[in-house]
């Protein structure tokens, strides 16, 4: 009997693997067609300077709302679209869609503006990734300047070696690279003085808590003046109340982004939010107006 309750409980796991798995695949099927079928958008999550209380840039998140399944959270296609390859495709048509997206919005008369995007470590590693951003940045007439790329901790370091060369290249071409995620993975203070990293931004893990927990404020505060001390710029992101933001400033991070300031915004959206948040009307109802 204890063999069969056994058994029947294997069995019920075994189905439960079973059905992950065919998600796993019908989800890796309708995302083959998700380009074509333009099922693809990005949105804009502005980033603020606590120096100057002036939206600095924005990050490009993209979004995926399929025919078949709805809404379904990057966290859950984006590994799906590296394990097919066919993050190559779409990571470039993000690329291309944030460009043109900044691209207009400096018609619009917003300057000095940056964008951020995600960037897989698959794209860093296959074909002439440079290349392809310098010919982006080109198409949209846009100053490499102006550009950041965010590449996620861990993966950086493990493939450390085949990718120094090519972000050496981007770094060349005048485009920042950002650490995301930082201090979830297992980052060497000599792998951070090695690698040609602009910025570092902090994981919205240690920021939700920051406030209460003296650890979390502790490793917040030393990835701060190590990063400065390196020379690097500090984002900390999933800022949500405005007490996490006077920490943040009181340990003099550079920028923050999170729900507190915006969440994350459709084009038109955002445009309308960072019109309307001049630099001079931040500072009267923005973060220094904010400040004790
Ligand atoms: P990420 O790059 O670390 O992006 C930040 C995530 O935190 C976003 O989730 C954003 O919506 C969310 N967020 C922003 N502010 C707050 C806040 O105050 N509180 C909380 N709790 N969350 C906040 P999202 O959009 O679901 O993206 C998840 C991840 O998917 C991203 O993490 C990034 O790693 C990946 N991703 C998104 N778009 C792209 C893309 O175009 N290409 C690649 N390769 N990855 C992407
Ligand atoms: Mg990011
Ligand atoms: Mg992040
Ligand atoms: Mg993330």
């Amino acid at each position: 009997q204890a063999k069969s309750a056994g058994r029947r409980t294997y069995m019920r796991y075994d189905d439960a693997m079973d059905v992950s798995i065919r998600k796993r695949a019908i989800l890796s099927g309708a995302l083959r067609k998700a380009l074509d079928h333009d099922e693809f958008r990005l949105v804009y999550q502005p980033r603020l300077a606590l120096d100057s209380s002036a939206i600095v840039g924005v990050e490009a998140l993209l979004r995926w709302n399929g025919a078949e399944h709805g809404a379904v959270p990057p966290d859950e296609f984006i590994p799906l679209a590296e394990e097919s390859g066919q993050i190559l495709e779409i990571g470039e048509w993000v690329l291309r869609e944030a460009c043109l997206a900044l691209r207009r919005w400096q018609q619009h008369g917003l300057a000095g503006l940056s964008m951020a995007v995600n960037v897989s470590v698959l794209q860093l590693l296959r074909g002439n990734f440079p290349e392809v951003v310098r010919r982006i940045l080109e198409d949209a007439r846009l100053d490499p300047r102006s550009l950041e790329l965010e590449l996620t901790e861990s993966v950086l370091m493990a493939n450390a070696g085949q990718t120094a060369e090519k972000l050496l290249a981007l770094r060349k071409l005048g485009v920042s690279l950002a650490i995301d995620d930082f201090g979830t993975g297992y980052s060497s203070l000599a792998y951070l003085k090695r690698l040609p990293i602009t910025t570092l931004k902090i994981d919205k893990a240690f920021i939700r808590d920051v406030t209460t927990d003296p650890e979390d404020a502790a490793i917040t505060s030393t990835i701060i003046t190590m990063a400065h001390s390196l020379g690097l710029r500090v984002v900390a992101e999933g800022v949500e109340t405005e007490a996490q933001m006077r920490f943040l400033v009181g340990q003099n991070c550079d920028e923050i982004q999170g729900f507190w300031l915006a969440r994350p915004l459709e084009a038109h959206a955002c445009l309308a939010f960072m019109r309307g948040r001049a630099p001079q009307r931040l500072c009267a109802d923005g973060v220094r107006a904010a400040m004790p």
